[in-house]
């Protein structure tokens, strides 16, 4: 199994970077950001190819291009029916709704005539994902939106890339990504330390969080995302002086073995 980082800063990227979009194996997705499709040519993919999309929540930053999806599909004249959407139930459907609506914007009549629907797939923490080549387990992770984390384990070598999306620390979590060979996880505090008993209103995490998250999984390596390339090295030396695991802020575009 690799996996592809099209993005790692946080809300407000800098140039040439974007806040969310995971690519794993080259064909299953998680959260789009905001340049998807320049994110993805610059990876070497089209964008149109993506036939598997996983949204841990449904914040600007997470889905914004969503809609840059769903048109690339329309004007290659490939069936949006193809596309498989996945998300936390509360949110997912409708902000699918809403991007097809905005795509559709003609006044007089739409823009894409008898286009057929994306297949949706409304999760609640605990379901499981069965594709021919992964397993995807999920669990509920801590934020002001529903969010879910997704734990992928490919079946013919079981290695497992865990994804916790935007996130405090809860209990749960470790137990849903148990055993990654890559945990990924957000560290949009990134060097400051948070007290596990009075959780930031933000619900993110410090890399203090990440760390115990990543030890209670026992994770191999953790990768820690969503914050800015300029905090980098404050945050991997925080790491170091906490913890043995071994810890990345992943390089955008270049695959990485699982
Ligand atoms: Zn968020
Ligand atoms: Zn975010």
């Amino acid at each position: 199994m690799n996996v592809i980082f099209l993005a790692s800063d946080g809300w407000n990227p800098a140039v040439g970077n974007d806040a969310s979009g995971i690519l794993i194996n080259g064909r299953y997705l998680v959260d789009t950001g905001y340049f998807l499709a320049d994110n993805l040519k610059r990876a070497g993919f089209e964008p149109q190819n993506i036939e598997h999309l996983f949204f841990t929540h449904l914040h600007h930053d997470h889905y914004m291009a969503l809609p840059q999806l769903l048109y690339w599909y329309l004007q290659t004249g490939k069936e949006l029916s193809r596309l498989h959407i996945y998300g936390p139930r509360k949110d997912v459907r409708r902000v699918v709704d809403l991007s097809i609506a905005f795509l559709q914007a003609g006044a007089d009549k739409p823009f894409y005539n008898n286009c057929s629907y994306p297949s949706v797939h409304e999760l609640e923490p605990g379901d499981m994902i069965e594709l021919p080549d992964v397993e995807i387990d999920t669990g509920s992770s801590l934020h002001p939106v529903d969010c879910i984390c997704y734990r992928f384990e490919e079946r013919k070598t079981h290695k497992v890339l865990g994804i916790t999306g935007d996130t405090f620390y809860r209990e749960n979590i470790p137990q849903t990504l148990h055993d990654c060979d890559i945990l990924v996880h957000e560290t949009a505090l990134a060097d400051s330390r948070s007290d596990i008993n009075d959780p930031p209103v933000c619900l993110h995490s410090s890399i203090d969080i990440s760390l115990l998250t990543a030890r209670e999984s026992r994770a191999k390596r953790l990768f820690v995302i969503h914050f800015a390339k300029s905090k980098a090295q404050s945050v991997l030396s925080s790491a170091a002086e906490l913890s043995g695991i071994e810890v990345v802020y992943p390089e955008l575009f270049v695959p990485y073995e699982v």
